[in-house]
């Protein structure tokens, strides 16, 4: 790996990755070779996570290519100089800020979205024009391989590099001085980038996970509330960063919401265990864990799974309290349904909890809405739907406290992989004196008229 980086480094100093014509020429490669592997991808990915094609291209593949397009469309004007405001005392100047390479990067992904998470922050790093060691989850095997080597024959390691493994892999990574860490993963493994990134200075953006909430308000479109739900939960058999971890579900109407729940969940995902079109749990180790996760707790709908298949049905509880269902992060199809009377009482259980990468809220009320996006702490969100903010290019994606740090998507993935400076640039024509010493009255006069 050491030798890797110090050719990446060498090659980086070349300048070679600097120039808009190169960037584009990296992005053009990436877009066709995706496509010319498109069905490669999505078997691995139904190999690894018995992805369904559609499921596939709208949560991974076809979100990448839009994120290349995105990159593309927007390179020349992201690589421009940033025009800002010359303040007076500054007479004569101009004054812009310029987008650096950071040099370096090292990208870590999970395996919940091999493709996405893995390509995603590659298209942020190089149309900002860095160099990239990636590092694919070792549990998604079969697209990591992919990866190795659809990446391995488009670029010269040089410039980027896919890298193997597991634990020790990421360990001897970390020892490493990178210009620039990306990690997507959990807390715990995040806490461990964040420590090795600090012993070298190096800024890093961790994409991390949590327990996102979602409210159901008495003045929601039930039915519709419990539909996007569904979707937005079971998609990929719950094994989202930002998949509905729980429901808050105002008393009066929660025998409505469980009803639509269940329908939903018949329409959009009839008999799941059987059912092709319905992921399987990643590995028999998460598989164990959420099992373990359903013992003792009451069943309001599936609850059976089949160990053979890793698959579990998408399952609705009536949490008890103190539930170990409601103390960490689910990531499966398990969906804990909580009342409440009053709007306060859902904010003490969310605030009960560390802060989430997602919420959701489901109402008809403007003053509600308000006071949600006023009150509660969260990375980012949907009112009246699921998932979908992390679908747009001109939003930024990211977490805050425990659910992560800095963002990505769009123009922030640019940002994110580049150093901006700021520069004033002189005219030579005049000087003005008054900030030479000696000083004299008239001076400090002018300085003070130029500077309150
Ligand atoms: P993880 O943290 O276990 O693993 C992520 C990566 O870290 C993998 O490449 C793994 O090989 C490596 N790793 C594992 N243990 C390590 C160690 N001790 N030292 C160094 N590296 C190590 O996460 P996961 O199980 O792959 O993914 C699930 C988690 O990721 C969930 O918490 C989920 O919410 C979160 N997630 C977040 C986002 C986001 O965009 N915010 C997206 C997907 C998943």
């Amino acid at each position: 790996m050491n030798e890797i980086l110090e050719r990446q480094r060498a090659f980086f100093k070349t300048g070679k990755t600097l120039p808009y014509a190169f960037r584009k020429e990296s992005l053009l490669k990436l877009r066709d070779t995706l496509l010319e592997n498109r069905e490669k991808i999505e078997d691995a990915l139904h190999a690894d996570l018995n992805k369904e094609r559609t499921e596939s291209y709208m949560t991974e593949l076809g979100l990448v290519l839009s994120d290349i397009s995105h990159q593309i469309r927007h390179l020349r004007k992201n690589m421009k100089r940033q025009r800002a405001k010359t303040p007076l005392a500054q007479f004569k100047g101009t004054s812009f800020r310029l987008a650096h390479p950071y040099g370096n990067v090292l990208i870590i992904a999970p395996w919940n979205y091999p493709i996405l998470l893995t390509l995603g922050p590659l298209v942020g790093a190089l149309a900002a024009g860095n160099t990239a060691v990636l590092k694919p989850s070792e549990y998604s095997p079969k697209t990591t391989a992919l990866l190795q080597e659809i990446l391995g024959s488009l670029y010269p390691q040089d410039y980027v590099h896919v890298t193997t493994g597991g634990r020790e892999i990421t360990t001897a990574l970390l020892q490493e001085k990178w210009d620039n860490i990306f990690f997507t993963g959990g807390e715990r493994v995040g806490k461990i980038v964040y420590e090795a990134a600090s012993r070298n200075l190096t800024p890093v953006t961790l994409e991390l996970g949590g327990k996102s909430p979602v409210i159901v308000d008495r003045t929601a479109k039930i039915d519709l509330a419990a539909k996007r739900i569904v979707f937005g939960k079971f998609i990929n058999a719950g094994q989202t960063c930002v998949a509905p971890d729980y429901v808050l579900v105002q008393e009066d109407v929660r025998e409505k919401f469980l009803s639509s729940m269940k329908k939903w969940i018949g329409i959009l995902y009839p008999n799941s265990l059987e059912n092709d079109a319905y992921p399987k749990i990643v590995n028999a180790k998460h598989f164990d864990r959420l099992l373990s996760l359903l013992q003792d707790e009451r069943i309001l709908l599936g609850g059976k799974s089949d160990r053979e298949k890793e698959k579990i049905e998408p399952t609705l509880l009536d949490p008890r309290p103190k539930s170990p269902v409601m103390n960490e992060e689910i990531f499966g199809p398990l969906l804990p349904v909580l009342s409440y009377k009053d709007i306060e009482e859902a904010f003490s259980v969310i605030s009960s909890h560390p802060t989430p990468l997602a919420l959701y809220l489901f109402c008809e009320d403007r003053k509600l809405e308000q006071k949600v996006l006023s009150r509660i702490q969260f990375g980012g969100g949907c009112i009246n739907d699921t998932l979908i903010h992390l679908a747009t290019n001109d939003l930024p994606f990211g977490g805050v406290g425990t659910s992560g740090l800095g963002c990505y998507h769009g123009r922030w993935s640019f940002e994110t992989f580049s150093h901006y400076r700021s520069i004033v640039k002189k005219a030579t024509w005049i000087d003005l004196p008054f900030r030479y010493t000696p000083y004299t009255d008239l001076k400090r006069k002018l300085i003070e008229m130029f500077l309150k």
